[in-house]
């Protein structure tokens, strides 16, 4: 039977691996069957016992592989990596699959400040940034401007520089 250490040093050809984890597990079903058909088997939970130890043992191989763990994170970054939104650390976590392959990659996610993470914070409510379009009119030469501002304040003439109020303003 397989031990730990045994199937440990089987690295770091996994497909090796895979194909052992497979003839275990065929073997298993027919003791299985054999058990079903003759009765009890005295060897069968130390078959099963077994056979669990090596899926344990080659999972753990794979996860002590570095040079893979890095595959999943090079591919994580290139397909679901965005500055800000979602990054892969280099050493991120890697989570294996077992038989279907394919593994978890630890990422970080940005989360900003809602309304109610403020005030879990104690910090005041934020200000809403209302900006307004006010519409001028220069009553020595007659110019017309628009422009964005904060509030609906007074504005230059673009043309003589002298001092308007907006005649009228849309917030935006
Ligand atoms: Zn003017």
């Amino acid at each position: 039977m397989y031990d730990y250490t045994r199937v440990t040093t089987f690295i770091p050809n996994f497909a090796a691996e895979k194909d052992l984890l497979h003839v275990a597990r065929l073997g298993l079903a027919q003791l299985e069957n054999q058990a079903r058909k003759h009765g009890p088997l005295t060897n069968l939970d130390s078959a099963r016992r077994a056979v669990s130890a090596l899926e344990v043992a080659i999972v753990s191989a794979i996860k002590d592989d570095e040079k893979l763990n890095q595959a999943y994170r090079d591919e994580a970054e290139k397909d679901f990596g965005r500055d800000g939104e979602l990054e892969f650390d280099y050493g991120a976590t890697i989570s294996h699959g077992t038989e279907e392959g394919g593994a978890y990659v630890q990422g970080w996610r940005w989360v900003s400040d809602t309304p109610a993470i403020r005030a879990l914070k104690g910090l005041p409510e934020e200000e809403s940034e209302s900006r307004f379009l006010n519409y001028y009119r220069c009553e020595d030469c007659d110019t017309d401007w628009e422009d964005e501002w904060d509030s609906t304040c007074d504005d230059d003439c673009p043309s003589c520089g002298k001092d308007f109020s907006p005649y009228m303003s849309e917030e935006l």
